[in-house]
């Protein structure tokens, strides 16, 4: 192909493209038209639909799951001079909240197979400072959990689940939500249902639950709702310096419909990744996501690996074929020791993780979900096998 068919062609599959439709338009006009904009009535009832949904004690809407997971971390107590251990495999919202706090995060390395962390690779991180654990859910993947408690237990710490990408995953028959102390949800526009902006802490900690709803807005002893509401009072009391995390009403109306399609979005999703993996699993130029079958898979992404040693082209070259033949593409992830922000605070360096380093050398995540015709996914698989049979040395 010429650059020029190339530039013609463009993007026919764009990595991502949300599934909103009439019912959600419908739900974020009737918020608009209440007059009712800010943290109301909507928020109220996705919350308490979140919490049934997944069988969780308490929901607290928030507007990201950055702002979530700050807000888990300072509910159990995480303070300066602590650390926190989470993945070096992950976005970097997972580390930065844990700066916030003035707190150190500690990279673990990950499981070359699930790209998860697990208890081998936490074990090694802990020290006497140690305070919480936070696990992600790579690609909807929930991670090995009962190990990761036990160890936790054990020491007194806090378990803290990074589930931004594992709505509605399982763990051996229970909702991801319902496991670790405090867990955090993203509704972020690319995330498997969306509000825009918007995330969730769910606890089923009443304690944790009142601390994380204070904090939320301001620290003030009465939500905006009760502030303004009909029956509300006009007092309210300061007490703690908290933060400016409450959801909108608008945003929540969007939510409200979405989490309805949960479960039919994570088939449509599970759909793509089976005829991927079908398309993809023969080849010994790829390896294909490994499923551990440790529960219900969010399939938020799919992440295939180029085969380095199989191919005459890296997997940067790969994107960019990929990319001419017009199927959008991601990188999951950078690992965070990679970064400067990470190696300047912390003296993170290249080389002490080798797996997350060996994972991100090979990853390309896919396009994967709903609004995916059968055609984009026929086009995906043809793009990708045809560019992998052509690389092979
Ligand atoms: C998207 C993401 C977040 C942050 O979600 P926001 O809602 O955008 O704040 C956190 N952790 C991981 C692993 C993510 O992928």
């Amino acid at each position: 192909m010429s650059e020029r068919e190339r530039r013609q062609s463009d993007v026919t599959v764009p990595f991502h493209r949300p599934s909103i439709g009439e019912e959600d338009i419908a739900e974020v006009a009737d918020a608009l038209r209440s007059g009712w904009l800010t943290t109301g009535p909507k928020v109220r009832q996705f919350q308490h639909d979140f919490a049934k949904a997944l069988g969780a004690r308490h929901a607290l809407a928030v507007n990201s799951a950055t702002a979530a997971l700050h807000l888990a971390l300072e509910a159990v107590g995480v303070s300066a001079g602590d650390e926190v251990v989470i993945p070096t495999y992950t976005f970097t919202a997972t580390g930065e909240v844990v700066t916030y706090l003035g707190a150190r995060p500690v990279l673990a390395d990950c499981r070359s197979d699930t790209l998860n962390v697990d208890v081998s690779t936490i074990e090694r991180c802990l020290s006497s400072r140690t305070k919480a654990i936070v696990p992600v859910h790579i690609a909807g993947q929930v991670c090995d959990m009962e190990p990761i408690l036990e160890l936790a237990r054990a020491r007194g710490l806090a378990v803290i689940e990074d589930a931004a990408h594992a709505l509605p995953a399982t763990y051996k028959g229970r909702p991801v939500g319902t496991i670790g102390d405090l867990t955090a949800f993203s509704f972020y526009a690319t995330k498997t249902i969306t509000t825009g902006e918007g995330g969730m802490v769910t606890t089923e900690r009443d304690d944790y639950a009142a601390r994380v709803k204070l904090m939320s807005l301001h620290g003030l002893s009465g939500d905006a709702w009760n502030r303004y509401g009909a029956r509300g009072q006009w007092y309210y009391e300061v007490t703690d310096f908290g933060f400016k995390y409450n959801m909108t009403d608008v945003a929540a109306a969007l939510g409200l419909r979405q989490l309805v399609r949960m479960l039919t979005f994570q088939r449509q999703r599970e759909d793509i990744a089976r005829r991927y993996n079908d398309a993809f699993g023969g080849l010994d130029t790829c390896f294909v996501p490994r499923d551990a079958g440790l529960g219900l898979h969010a399939w938020h992404l799919y992440i295939l690996e180029v085969n380095g040693t199989a191919l005459r082209i890296d997997r940067d070259e790969v994107i960019e074929r990929l990319r001419g033949g017009g199927v959008g593409t991601s990188v999951h992830f950078i690992p965070l020791h990679l970064h400067p922000a990470y190696q300047r605070a912390y003296g993170y360096r290249a080389g002490q993780f080798p797996m997350a380093e060996a994972a991100f050398a090979r990853a390309i995540s896919l396009p994967i979900y709903p609004a995916m015709t059968d055609a984009h996914v026929d086009h995906v698989i043809d793009v990708v096998r045809t560019t992998l049979c052509e690389s092979r040395r």
